[in-house]
């Protein structure tokens, strides 16, 4: 049995627990949900305070070249590269994780001219597939996307493979793919990998350069916590960036962008993939984070998030019973930081969760998706959490109608 006492002394041993106070999170609400939005660190309201009031205010025009405007992409890309074990100038930041993966999808099969098959899993978020589709679509020359089961990935590859599209930690299960490994396999098979990071970077170490990773994309708002709609990130390989011009050519991935040339000429290195105008504002909250997010270990975080995650998956067990169904991997080292429950009236579990002040996320069809940002939840949390799940399935709390309207975002 355990109790809220197990989940005191944890906390009260937790090398991490100093870092929940660069945070903001309201008193009394339980915040399971920063694999979906990050929490806001208190630098960030500082740093936007100052793009704004001075950098924008005072600055205007010349705040490009005075603050460093122009460069923010690859300064922060290079931030974002000592998270998932790149170098500098191999990381950028730009645009969002769909336009990305357009932009190094399209590089990838560029690289592979004679193979037409972009390779994923049955259950891959959405976005990925339907912008391969997409560019399958408008370079109209036949490729397609194969979808396999999850597991089966592997020994689908074969001579016709261009691409190995995947997320890396499932956004639906948490499960998480031996990325060196699956790499491996694709250029056993003479194909490149893409991997989407949404729901790994900031949350656990990664090393794109040992795994040989082609190309990667991630999100900027999720645990790297840039805020709503934070610019994203994208990894192209070294070895990769010379050979290729990318398809969305704006004038900020020109090699001279204030030349005003008529032809496009690309940017040498990783520049080559910006496109147009970085957002500013979004950008330097981001940067802000990054800071915060670079003071942790990242070995010492996914200790964390291990222990909490189970801590959270036993606390479940015993206080809900066979209510609810795991739906993660039980075995902590092969999923995410997130745990996932499965449960027929989901949505309106959830719903009836997050009016009692936990917040996770419910995904389609019946997942209670609960998120553990190991930097600002406390295992208190995990229990609470528990508990109160508990308390709704035991007292059909989400039967109440009010709880089966769906909003616009679930
Ligand atoms: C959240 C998420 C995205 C989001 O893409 P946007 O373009 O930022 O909306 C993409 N891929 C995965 C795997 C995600 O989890």
């Amino acid at each position: 049995m355990i109790t809220r006492n197990d989940a005191l002394r944890l906390d009260a041993s937790d090398a991490l627990a100093s870092f929940r106070d660069r945070f903001v999170l309201p008193d009394g609400l339980v915040y399971l949900d920063g694999n979906s939005l990050g929490a806001l660190p208190k630098g960030a309201t500082a740093r936007v305070a100052e793009a704004v009031a001075r950098e924008w205010g005072k600055g205007l025009v010349r705040s490009w070249n005075d603050a460093g405007w122009i460069d923010l992409p690859r300064r922060v890309g290079d931030k974002i590269a000592r998270l998932v074990g790149a170098g500098p100038g191999e990381v950028v930041c730009a645009d969002s994780t769909s336009v990305n993966v357009f932009k190094v999808l399209s590089a990838a099969l560029a690289l592979r001219p004679e193979r037409r098959t972009i390779l994923s899993e049955e259950g891959n978020f959405p976005t990925d597939l339907y912008v391969g589709e997409g560019l399958a679509h408008l370079l109209g020359r036949g490729h397609r996307i194969r979808l396999v089961p999850k597991g089966a990935v592997v020994h689908a590859l074969d001579t016709d493979t261009a691409a190995l599209l995947l997320t890396h930690v499932d956004y639906r299960t948490g499960e998480r793919h031996d990325l060196s490994a699956v790499t491996h396999a694709a250029h056993a098979a003479g194909a490149l990998a893409v991997w989407d990071l949404a729901h790994t970077a900031g949350a656990m170490p990664v090393d794109l350069t040992a795994a040989g990773a082609d190309f990667a994309v991630g999100c900027g708002y999720k645990y790297l916590c840039g805020g709503p709609g934070a610019p994203a990130f994208l990894y192209v390989a070294p070895r990769h960036q010379e050979a290729f011009r990318q398809p969305l050519s704006g004038w900020l991935g020109h090699a001279e962008p204030f030349a005003f040339e008529t032809g496009y000429r690309p940017a040498a290195g990783i520049s080559r993939f910006l496109c147009g105008t970085p957002p500013i504002l979004s950008m330097s909250a981001l940067d802000a984070a990054l800071d915060v997010i670079l003071e942790a270990d990242l070995a010492l975080v996914r200790e964390k998030s291990e222990t909490l995650t189970s801590f959270f998956v036993d606390a479940v067990e015993q206080l809900c019973g066979d209510a609810v169904r795991l739906v993660s991997p039980r075995v902590p080292s092969l999923r995410g930081s997130q745990v996932s429950f499965s449960h027929p009236d989901g949505y309106a579990v959830m719903r009836a969760l997050i009016a009692r002040g936990v917040v996770g996320d419910f995904r389609a069809p019946d997942v209670l998706r609960f998120g553990f940002a190991p930097l600002y939840v406390r295992f208190t949390d995990a229990w609470d959490a528990a508990r109160a799940l508990a308390e709704v399935l035991s007292s059909h709390a989400h039967e109440r109608p009010e709880f089966r309207r769906r909003a616009a975002v679930t």
